[in-house]
């Protein structure tokens, strides 16, 4: 039986990952929508090789897509705009959502999955962040499987006992039940630390964009290895894994471990700590998500210890990097916090890429915006939207407000 996929954002690097490891499985996996936005060229290309029965694209590129893939039109559909997202994410014909969208799009999209009862594979991080406890809700009344795919949290899946597994992915929570949940004591995620690990404070304020955006073992997208130099990409991590893993954060530990060799690890109460360890390639996670709980080839470089020699773990220093600090603290207050913090960050990077705030003004604007924005439970998607374009507002607004420091040389 094929399993019939639908690869939301095809041509970023979730998307072009994911469908690397269905080239090595045609046997198994069946692409039937796949969508990209601007890169249509792209897009194209790739629905000349899958031929899916159905594309989403941004408006006014359908045309280009077709031409590219030589589609005839009778073929294959071809949307254009977000409601063809939602519209795949939740077709009667697709088994598994593979959602790689970033921002809005791809938050209205992956709940459409949910609601629609498939099997998620989250490798965008706005759905969990924003509205990880009210997914993992949906989930659990339409029997959605959410199979977690960022590197991390796909490896602390991966070290849980069955059990527990099987608890996660019916909507359940790890510490719902008594025994399973006093079995785990907590879980340790993992931080490369990012270009600047070793950067001293006083001149953290002048590092530019093109350092900010070298990651030292991932290749990402410009944003997120930006996340990953201020480490809100790891606090981003933590709030999902509490959501994913209904875990508090005080049971929610980050370590800065440099080689990026052990994605994360589980402590259990008789003392003994499981890590998953693998190559820095997004193909492993992706490919055990899709094939679970089977394993199948990834496509992967396999992990020689002797040529990794040393494994590394350190402290993050809060100091230098507030953002995990303010991340931690969004996840203990829960409710509209992550969001806000979600968006002030998005907010902070742009303006950072911009040139109009130095690198250690991310965090200062973020505590700014988390402190004007009041508190409020989370109950619905669209009060996520409303907190999201509330707290965008409220950070453009301090953004103008105040004269930054010209901390920004270089490029
Ligand atoms: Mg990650």
């Amino acid at each position: 039986m094929f399993q019939s996929v639908a690869v939301l954002g095809a041509t970023g690097s979730i998307g072009t990952s994911t469908l690397e490891v269905i080239r090595l499985h045609r046997d198994r996996f069946q692409v039937l929508a796949l969508s990209g936005w601007h890169q249509a060229e792209a897009l194209g290309r790739l629905a000349q090789e899958f031929r899916p029965k159905t594309i989403v694209v941004a408006p006014g590129l359908a045309k280009t897509v077709r031409r590219v893939a030589g589609l005839t039109e009778g073929e294959t559909v071809v949307l254009e705009g977000a409601d063809g997202l939602v519209q795949i994410a939740s077709s009667e014909q697709i088994d598994t959502v593979v959602t790689g969208v970033v921002g809005a799009a791809g938050l209205a999209s992956t709940y459409a999955a949910v609601c629609a009862g498939k099997r998620v594979l989250v490798a965008n991080k706005e759905p969990l962040v924003m509205m990880g406890p009210l997914l993992i809700r949906k989930a659990n009344e339409t029997g959605a499987q959410i199979l977690p795919t960022d590197s991390e949290h796909n490896a602390v899946f991966q070290c849980l006992p069955e059990a527990s597994q099987q608890q996660i992915l019916g909507g359940g929570k790890l510490n719902s039940t008594p025994g399973l949940g006093r079995q785990i004591v907590g879980i340790t995620l993992t931080a490369s630390g990012g270009p600047f690990l070793r950067t001293p404070a006083s001149e953290l304020g002048r590092v530019t964009v093109k350092q900010a955006v070298k990651h030292p073992n991932w290749k990402m997208g410009s944003k997120i290895s930006i996340d990953s130099a201020t480490l809100m990409n790891k606090g981003l991590e933590l709030i999902e894994a509490c959501a994913l893993f209904n875990l508090p954060e005080s049971q929610v530990d980050v370590v800065v471990h440099p080689q990026s060799v052990v994605h994360s690890l589980v402590e259990f109460q008789d003392g003994s700590m499981l890590a998953q360890m693998g190559s820095a390639d997004m193909r492993i996670p992706i490919a055990y998500s899709l094939s679970y709980p089977e394993r199948i080839v990834s496509g992967a470089k396999p992990l020689r210890l002797t040529e990794i020699a040393r494994l590394d773990f350190d402290r993050p220093d809060i100091g230098r990097f507030p953002c995990l600090r303010l991340a931690r603290e969004a996840a203990r207050t829960g409710g509209n916090a992550p969001a806000i913090l979600n968006a002030a960050n998005e907010i902070a990077v742009q303006a950072f890429q911009d040139k109009i705030l130095g690198f250690m003004n991310i965090p200062e604007l973020i505590e700014r915006v988390l402190e004007a924005c009041p508190y409020e439970s989370i109950t619905d998607i669209n009060q996520v939207l409303s907190v999201d374009l509330m707290a965008r507002r409220v950070a453009r607004e301090i953004l103008q407000a105040k004269s930054w420091p010209k901390t920004v040389s270089g490029n």
